[in-house]
């Protein structure tokens, strides 16, 4: 089943008069329960297109169905509705809240988003911390962590919700080489135990050899769209 769906996608940022055509009628789907990998070069377009997946822009043209829905035109409250309840996000810069605890962070979307009772929520955010081994670091806040400790909570937090999609734009730009790859596996493991489709963007060439299904994207042209043999090595 299709769980996002592109037809002529197009994005066009004008900034006086300067208008750059970020994304050139992209077609493209994807199924539920994928595991996507973005690659292109730095002002490809990767972050413009999850930025769309994510509703977090509007397509300039063309139409984007996530989860069933027709989101190439929402307004803005039923757009931060429609991601509390079906999207979760991971960022290149980790962006936990250095107050909180690995704890609180993961807490963090089930207070503001939705009204779980604490039982609940203790039961979710304990559940979630134990599937990204940070249930012994849990009171630490972000800054007693290393950059693939604080990525694990961000991936705990970015589930905490039980999203159907998981974008992660450039997840692993600020960790080395084996830590990336251990974030990668984490992430498929958690796709293949809770069905979670994901889509992130990468420039490193070396980590797609995790991803099943990879987009590549030059200069706002979706090049190929396609598996890349398998489900990897395990
Ligand atoms: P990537 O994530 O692959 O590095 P982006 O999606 O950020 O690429 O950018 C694609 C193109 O769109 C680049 O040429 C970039 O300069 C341009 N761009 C991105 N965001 C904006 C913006 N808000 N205003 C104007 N141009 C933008
Ligand atoms: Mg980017």
């Amino acid at each position: 089943m299709e769980l996002i769906m592109g037809q002529d996608l197009s994005k066009v940022y004008q900034s006086g008069e300067i208008r750059v055509k970020a994304l050139k009628d992209l077609n493209f789907s994807i199924e539920k329960g994928a595991f996507v990998s973005l690659v292109g070069p730095s002002g490809s377009g990767k972050t413009t297109l999850l930025n769309l997946i994510g509703c977090l822009d509007k397509p300039s043209g063309g139409r984007l169905l996530v989860a069933g829905m027709d989101v190439s035109d929402l307004g803005k409250t039923d757009a931060a509705v429609f991601r509390g309840t079906h999207i979760g996000f991971i960022f290149q810069s980790f962006n936990l809240i250095p107050i909180l605890t690995a704890y609180e962070n993961v807490e963090y979307p089930l207070i503001v988003v939705r009204n779980i009772p604490a039982t609940r929520r203790r039961k979710q955010v304990e559940e979630l911390l134990a599937a990204v081994g940070m249930s012994d670091q849990q009171n630490k806040r972000p800054d007693q962590l290393s950059g693939g400790q604080k990525q694990r909570v961000a991936i705990a937090r970015a589930l905490v919700t039980h999203p159907d999609l998981v974008l992660a734009d450039e997840p692993t730009a600020n960790l080395d080489h084996d830590t990336a790859m251990s974030i990668l596996r984490l992430m498929r493991k958690i796709r293949d135990e809770q069905e979670t489709t994901f889509v992130f963007s990468t420039h490193d060439n070396r980590i797609i050899g995790e991803a099943e299904v990879i987009f590549r994207i030059e200069d706002g042209v979706l090049k190929t769209n396609g598996n890349n043999g398998g489900h990897g090595n395990g």
